[in-house]
């Protein structure tokens, strides 16, 4: 195991003057908040982080301003964690070993957008992304549900996928990241740029590897969108709708979330009390206007009925929150604003095709697991993810619970497991070379990796060579 003691020998008024003229914020309350981020989803991962703490909060307004941060950090050997919007679910961006959370949300220029895609600091909210794109016909390809206080780069580093990977892929799919700028925390810090394929060594690394600074995405035409809700008596029919709905070709039906949500976790949905009745397993998607009769005709065809349908303007109107507040893990947040006792898990659907089997898991795993899908595509292959409600009792029902999982094939990534390694991922190593050649002392994020703890000895080129492996769409 790493050491995550946070370092007692420092004088960090003296490494505050280091840094300016960068802002630095050293108000206790002000560090404790920032060096929590959804951890608490967990409260296996509560009870381990919540008294991680960092020592300074940076914000860095420039990628020169970051630079200066760095060489600072490496200078005086000490931890650096970067924070966007710290919506992150495994504590990703907690400071195990305390140091610097260099916050970026002053880096948040739009700095080009052209024919399909988007160059922004690392620093940008999505949703500011979106609205700066949407006037000039475009779109991002994806986002997370937390697109209003979540940033690009934190996406980039800690995210997988989102609204939008039904029809465009999760993140690593081909094309979807164009290029990203990463700077290096050596005394002189470094500008690397990784392309295409090559930006995969920087996405999903957990800020172990560098420094995001700008990154260039691709984006789609946008569309006149419509949020819809439909309601199904049955989970087994919500669920075969949503798979024919991720199946539909796009031409027919071009939705850009396919969610399935329990009636019992719908329960927890007050807002929709006007919209949609109670007690009702739920469908929730985007489609643009002209497929809307299309998705009527699907959902009747399972048995269902379109309860809810609007468009941006209707949805403002209403005073409603976006359809997808009602999905990905925002159907997690809008329980625990009730029940502080509910938490969460990620399962691998084994064959997103085959809704009997997701029916039985349903019934084998009781009452205290309460399904929620979402289907994505990659490479043109449908893939399904349960994200369950779970009522945590003891950890020990919780692994009873992941077993009955994975002894019916189901992959269990486990979320409530702070490395990076952890999640029922295999250790990337090409990501661990590019930590060794950008942050050769390891000051970023320590302790997130208990791998790098293993290779981090070794040079680059042999860290390489112990091979790639893939980060999992199923993370939130
Ligand atoms: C309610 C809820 C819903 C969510 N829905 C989704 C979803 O739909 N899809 C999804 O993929 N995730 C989802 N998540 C997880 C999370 O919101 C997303 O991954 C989000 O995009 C993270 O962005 P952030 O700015 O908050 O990152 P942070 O939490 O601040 O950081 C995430 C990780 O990235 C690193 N990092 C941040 N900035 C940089 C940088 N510039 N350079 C290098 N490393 C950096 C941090 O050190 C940390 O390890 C959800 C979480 C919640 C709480």
């Amino acid at each position: 195991m790493p050491d995550t003691a946070p370092r007692t020998d420092v004088d960090w008024s003296r490494i505050a003057d280091a840094l300016a003229p960068v802002e630095v914020i050293d108000d206790p309350v002000t560090v404790k908040k920032r060096s929590r981020d959804f951890f608490w989803y967990s409260p296996i991962l509560n009870a381990e982080l919540r008294r991680s703490f960092g020592d300074l909060v940076v914000r860095p307004k420039t990628r020169q301003e970051l630079a200066h941060v760095l060489a600072v950090a490496h200078a005086h050997g000490i931890p650096v964690t970067l924070r966007g919007g710290g919506t992150g679910n495994y504590g990703q961006a907690v400071p195990l070993q305390g140091g610097l959370i260099v916050e970026t949300t002053a880096m948040n220029r739009i700095l080009e957008i052209g024919e399909g895609f988007v160059r922004v600091e690392a620093g940008a909210l999505m949703a500011d992304i979106n609205a700066a794109l949407i006037p000039k016909g475009w779109e991002m390809a994806m986002f997370p549900s937390t697109q209003d206080i979540a940033t690009i780069g934190g996406f980039v580093a800690g995210g997988s996928a989102g609204i939008g990977s039904v029809a465009n892929g999760p993140l690593r799919e081909k094309g979807n990241i164009i290029r990203l700028k990463v700077l290096s925390v050596e005394a002189a810090p470094v500008e690397h740029v990784f392309d295409g394929e090559e930006a995969l060594r920087v996405h999903h690394a957990w800020g172990l590897n560098g420094a995001i600074t700008e990154v260039t995405l691709r984006t789609v035409p946008t569309r006149d969108w419509v949020g819809c809700i439909a309601g199904f008596d049955s989970y087994r029919d919500a669920y075969s709708a949503g798979y024919a709905l991720a199946a539909v070709p796009d031409a027919e039906i071009a939705r850009k979330l396919c969610s399935v949500v329990d009636a019992r976790i719908a329960d927890f949905f007050p807002r929709l009390d006007a919209h949609v009745p109670k007690g009702r397993n739920l469908l929730v998607t985007l489609v643009p206007r002209e497929h809307l009769e299309a998705l009527r005709a699907l959902v009747g065809g399972h048995d269902g009925v379109l309860h809810l349908a609007m468009d941006e303007a209707e949805r403002q109107a209403a005073k409603l929150p976006h359809v997808f507040e009602f999905a990905y893990n925002h159907t997690t947040l809008q329980v625990l604003k009730s029940d502080r006792s509910a938490t969460y898990q990620q399962i691998g659907v084994p064959d997103p095709a085959d809704a009997d089997r997701v029916a039985r898991m349903r019934a084998r795993q009781g009452e205290d697991v309460w399904p929620h899908h979402e289907f994505t595509r990659g490479g043109g292959t449908i893939y399904c993810a349960d994200l369950p409600i779970v009522w945590f009792s003891t950890p020990e029902r919780l692994a009873e619970i992941n077993a009955t999982y994975e002894a019916d094939g189901f992959t269990v990534y486990d979320a409530h497991v702070h490395v990076i390694e952890g999640n029922h991922m295999q250790p990337d190593y090409r990501h661990l070379a590019w930590k060794k050649r950008l942050d050769p002392r390891g000051l970023l994020n320590p302790g997130k990796s208990l791998e790098w703890e293993k290779v981090r000895h070794l040079s680059a080129d042999e860290i390489e060579r112990l091979g790639p492996s893939g980060p999992n769409a199923t993370e939130t």
